[in-house]
């Protein structure tokens, strides 16, 4: 929980900094947020919101979303986000390890979130970030949708 406050404090303090120093035609900030997180939900979008700025929430059913609702959104919040105008990206059914997939699991991780998207409203997702930084598969995901934007999240992005 410690992690969860020092990385939201952290991001709070990063966005109030790009408020006041970005001017709106100088620098382009690309913000996107993974894994589902409640806090997406109840402080991340709302301070976006409130500053003025757009995001991409990228949404899996993987870790503990299906049973823990403390720690990830419901449906009905995922919703919440598009309809305040931030997108809605696919970040694949259970966060699997992509470079240890066939590639029949792979279409059928992509189409799960893609469904579970346009039943609950939300159009069906333009871009995908690969889960768990695993982004060089045998297989590539391009393939099975035409995603405008494929994601490699975090530090390990550039090793
Ligand atoms: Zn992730």
């Amino acid at each position: 929980m410690k992690t969860i406050i020092r990385t939201i404090s952290t991001f709070a303090c990063t966005l109030l900094a790009l408020s006041a120093t970005l001017k709106a035609e100088e620098k382009r900030v690309v913000l996107t947020f993974d894994d589902s997180c409640k806090s997406h939900a109840t402080f991340v979008a709302p301070l976006l919101k409130k500053n003025g700025f757009s995001a991409t929430f990228y949404i899996t059913e993987g870790f503990g979303f299906k049973k823990n609702k403390d720690l990830y959104m419901t449906w009905e919040e995922i919703k919440q986000l598009h309809d305040m105008g931030f997108e809605i990206g696919n970040h694949t059914k259970g966060h699997m390890n992509m470079r240890k997939l066939p590639e029949e699991k792979v279409i059928t991780e992509i189409d799960y979130i893609d469904a579970q998207c346009v039943n609950h409203g939300i159009p069906k997702p333009v871009t995908f970030a690969y889960p768990g930084y695993a982004y060089s598969t045998p297989f590539s995901p391009c393939s099975v949708r035409p995603f405008r934007v494929f994601h490699v999240l975090g530090e390990k992005a550039n090793s």
